[in-house]
């Protein structure tokens, strides 16, 4: 990932002042780590530390990125869960595992990008 999309990132401490606020310039690269070099990701207001796959189906996964993707893929394609193992090469629960984690942060995507939408986009509160 390049190093200027650091505004997409926010604080992953429940704690902090900017919990979950993008684009405040308090999210640096401090290291990178692990065989594919992932970036260490700091806030400047709390100090906390994160992986930037950090609440996403990519944290902590053993499996390579590409091969997640092509899970999600062929699940969100409507392939079941069963012909999804089978056709990228991964064991049903890993399957399972994986879609559960990526339905939980489209739920969080979902619930950020909705709350910011006016509840009747032509209404006079925008
Ligand atoms: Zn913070």
């Amino acid at each position: 990932m390049p190093t200027d999309d650091l505004a997409r990132f926010c604080c992953q401490n429940p704690d902090c002042v900017a919990y979950g606020r993008r684009d405040r310039g308090n999210i640096l690269v401090i290291d990178h780590f692990g065989k594919a070099r992932h970036r260490l990701l700091y806030c400047r207001d709390c100090k906390a530390r994160f992986s930037e796959f950090k609440g996403t189906p990519f944290f902590n996964s053993k499996l390579p990125h590409d091969k997640v993707l092509a899970v999600l893929q062929h699940l969100a394609d409507g392939c079941g869960v069963r012909q999804t193992a089978r056709l990228v090469g991964v064991n049903k629960d890993t399957v399972t595992r994986l879609a559960l984690l990526a339905g939980r942060h489209a739920e969080d995507t979902h619930d950020e990008v909705v709350a910011f939408s006016p509840r009747d986009p032509r209404g006079p509160i925008r």
